[in-house]
């Protein structure tokens, strides 16, 4: 029987093809009805049958544009007061002043781009910035919403009449396509030399002339600017570390095609699915064999990314691989503008390959790993930015949440719907500093967002509270602190919609509410309360802050909390240390620099990353001890011991790799020591692990198994970062509890 029904979608399905594709769709399914565009993504209606319907929701589900995603999908019966079209009609959209809560993220250019970029025949035959309403850049060029072409840095190209007929082309790949263009009327490349030789034409070649030749060229794509070179050249990398005073830290590879990354790493079929995906974000792969020493050293993991914009197909016919690393000054985010990119990166790029499209909303390229399966964040930025994370409650309030300051990213909410800013970088940086503020003054525009209360960290020092404070100011908006490791817990809480859980938060430093530094973390978590039920034995930090970057000092901190004698100057520096820290990643780094791994980080993170990287040479066959001190209903992890049985293995000569996995297996054990006493106490079966040390695979992977052979149900961050990136996520959730329990 015919009836009539009413689809609402929310998700992305504006800016990505996604009406063209229904009305599409429909046609061949013979159905009537229309679309049309709303404020929270589209709706659709249908005058069919149910078996039709069902059909329709079916094969829209599967064959919707790659870039799209629906977040929801309701349908409902409707009685219609207007008669049914004849056909499917895409209605205008309706200028209302509502505004589209979904723009979609940069989207890697598409198969049918593609072809057409490297047919002879084509009329955009070797265009870089070929793209269709599938494909192409779109967060990083926008200012305001409605997503239209006047409101993205497309504005300044006039778009020709050839272009013009396809965007009105409803049967067109690119109606409707506000970022059309073509080589008569859209943006072009030019290349560059350090000594201020512009070169209009045949930019490419030259540009690819200067890689072959070991050169080191800068390229801007679209979230900002890479610096470019041939990995293979020893001389090269070399000349580029000292150049970036990068002495160690990874660099990521883009190559060529899949078949080229299979040739040097390990893929499994979820990392491929990654590299392939429309967001194409850096994957952390398993180098085969010892590959690529020279750009990972130390390191048994290479990160690697799939081109993503025609200028990038281009660099690389030549070139199966390339070094392609932000172009920024150490601890910046990367360049965007042509001028900054010459004041900036001269020193280091021979050449370089700009264009004159501005990049309004710089982003990172987005770095990503696969543990058990599932993916994990290192850096969201490029590709998955604006996406937002939907909340398990709805809050009445607008909420600015400030993040954490060394890995920075802020979030509003909105109803229940968390929007997460790119990654803005370390906020000691000013340039960080800056485009953190310029970028809360854009999403609150593009999203309509007008906080009226703002969650910060409880870090006296951090940028982001004090900015937060500003914010609360301006706005009359009221302050809410949330403290470093808790918002951590909640972060994973928020993912997995959990009211309660056992919360295990190891991460380098965070302030806590009893002012020492805390970093090793277990609480016990329902609703908006929190106890914390567990820590690491708190050692001093030689030289303060400094000690975060001298795994050595903080070796020396372990040691003469162990007992052991130290040289007398040592024992000094640790008797004048007065900040004391419970942090796992501290713990990390002692454990490095004691098995003689790592000395000093040069990037953050690095002693923990190389410990990781030995321990996949060892096997099991030692076991550390530790203790359990229960401190008034609180466990606190004691480790003079396993310190003290660390440097006699050592001493007897067993393996670094073993003595480092077995670290990493004793901190497994632990985690489920603490878990199994508060499970006794409070019967709390679901356990969040949460913090940038949880980054690590091999950590990350015992704790899963060792928790969920013991009936636990393990979570982790899959949509935010584990790391710093998460806690405006959390800071988010708790404040939302904490509203809603006041509320009840
Ligand atoms: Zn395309
Ligand atoms: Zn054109």
């Amino acid at each position: 029987m015919q009836k009539s029904y009413r689809l609402r979608i929310k998700g992305i399905v504006q800016g990505v093809g996604f009406r063209p594709f229904v009305a599409k769709l429909a046609g061949k399914l013979n159905l009537n009805g229309y679309i049309e565009n709303r404020e929270m993504g589209v709706e659709i209606v249908l005058f069919c049958a149910e078996k039709e319907l069902e059909t329709f929701l079916h094969r829209l589900k599967i064959e919707k544009p790659a870039p799209s995603k629906i977040l929801e999908l309701s349908c409902e019966e409707i009685k219609t007061k207007n008669g049914e079209p004849d056909g499917f009609i895409i209605k205008a959209s309706k200028k209302n002043g509502e505004i589209t809560a979904f723009i979609p993220p940069d989207i890697a250019i598409c198969n049918n781009c593609l072809k057409e970029m490297f047919n002879p025949e084509n009329r955009r035959y070797l265009y870089p910035f070929t793209n269709c309403s599938h494909c192409g850049p779109r967060f990083s060029i926008i200012k305001k919403l409605p997503y239209d072409r006047p409101l993205t840095t497309m504005k300044e190209f006039l778009i020709c009449s050839q272009c013009e007929s396809e965007y009105t082309d409803p049967d067109d790949r690119r109606y409707h396509a506000q970022t059309n263009c073509c080589p008569e009327c859209g943006p072009r490349y030019w290349l560059e030399t350090e000594e201020g030789k512009v070169f209009p034409e045949e930019a490419v070649s030259k540009a690819i002339d200067i890689l072959e030749k070991g050169g080191i060229l800068a390229v801007k794509g679209i979230g900002g600017f890479h610096l470019m070179c041939d990995p293979y050249r020893e001389s090269t990398v070399q000349r580029l570390r000292r150049l970036k005073d990068r002495p160690f830290k990874p660099f990521a590879l883009m190559a060529r095609d899949i078949e080229t990354v299979k040739e040097f790493a390990e893929v499994s079929s979820e990392e491929e699915e990654l590299l392939v995906a429309p967001s194409r974000p850096i994957v952390l792969l398993k180098k085969k064999k010892d590959v690529f020493e020279a750009i990972a050293p130390g390191t048994d993991r290479i990160g690697v990314m799939l081109p993503y914009t025609g200028i990038h197909y281009l660099l690389l016919r030549r070139l199966p691989v390339l070094i392609a690393t932000s172009g920024n000054l150490s601890g910046e985010m990367l360049c965007a503008e042509n001028r900054e990119a010459k004041e900036k990166l001269s020193h280091i790029s021979d050449a370089f390959l700009f264009h004159n499209r501005e990049i309004l909303n710089r982003c990172d390229d987005s770095v990503v790993k696969v543990v058990d399966g599932k993916k994990v964040f290192i850096r969201r930025s490029r590709g998955f930015v604006p996406e937002i994370v939907p909340l398990p409650v709805s809050s009445p309030s607008k909420l600015f949440c400030a993040g954490g300051d060394l890995k920075s990213v802020f979030g509003y909410v909105k109803g229940n719907a968390f929007y997460p800013s790119q990654y803005l970088g370390d906020l000691q940086f000013k340039l960080n500093q800056d485009q953190y503020l310029l970028m809360t003054g854009r999403f609150e525009k593009l999203f309509d967002l007008n906080p009226d209360v703002v969650v910060v960290d409880m870090h006296p020092g951090y940028f982001s509270r004090w900015l937060g404070e500003l914010i609360a100011e301006q706005k009359g908006a009221k302050l809410v602190e949330c403290q470093h490791h808790v918002a951590h817990v909640y972060s994973a809480m928020a993912e997995h919609r959990l009211e309660s859980c056992i919360g295990v938060a190891f991460d380098g430093t965070g302030y806590g509410t009893d002012g020492t530094i805390w970093g090793g973390e277990f609480f016990f978590v329902e609703r908006s309360h929190y106890h914390r039920k567990g820590w690491f034995r708190r050692v001093v930090m030689p030289g303060g802050e400094k000690a975060a970057k001298k795994p050595d000092l903080m070796a020396t901190a372990y040691l003469f909390d162990a007992g052991m004698s130290l040289a007398l100057e040592k024992e000094k520096l640790v008797q004048a240390a007065s900040i004391k820290t419970s942090s796992v990643g501290r713990l990390f780094d002692a454990v490095a620099s004691l098995l003689e791994i790592c000395h000093e980080n040069t990037y953050e993170g690095e002693a923990a990353m190389k410990l990781e990287g030995v321990a996949s040479r060892g096997g099991g066959r030692v076991f550390l001890p530790f203790g359990l001190v229960d401190s008034e209903g609180a466990w606190e992890v004691d480790l003079r011991e396993t310190i003290r049985e660390i440097l006699r293995l050592k001493e007897r000569r067993v393996s670094i790799g073993e003595l480092s996995y077995a670290f990493h297996h004793l901190l497994a054990r632990v985690v489920l020591e603490i878990c199994k006493k508060l499970r006794d106490e409070i019967s709390e079966n679901n356990v969040c692990l949460s913090g940038g040390v949880f980054q690590n695979s091999l950590l990350l992977s015992m704790c899963r198994k060792i928790l969920s052979d013991s009936g636990f149900f393990v979570y982790t961050n899959e949509q935010v970062s584990p790391n710093d990136e998460g806690i405006a996520l959390g800071q988010a959730y708790f404040y939302m509890l904490k509203e809603r329990d006041l509320r009840w």
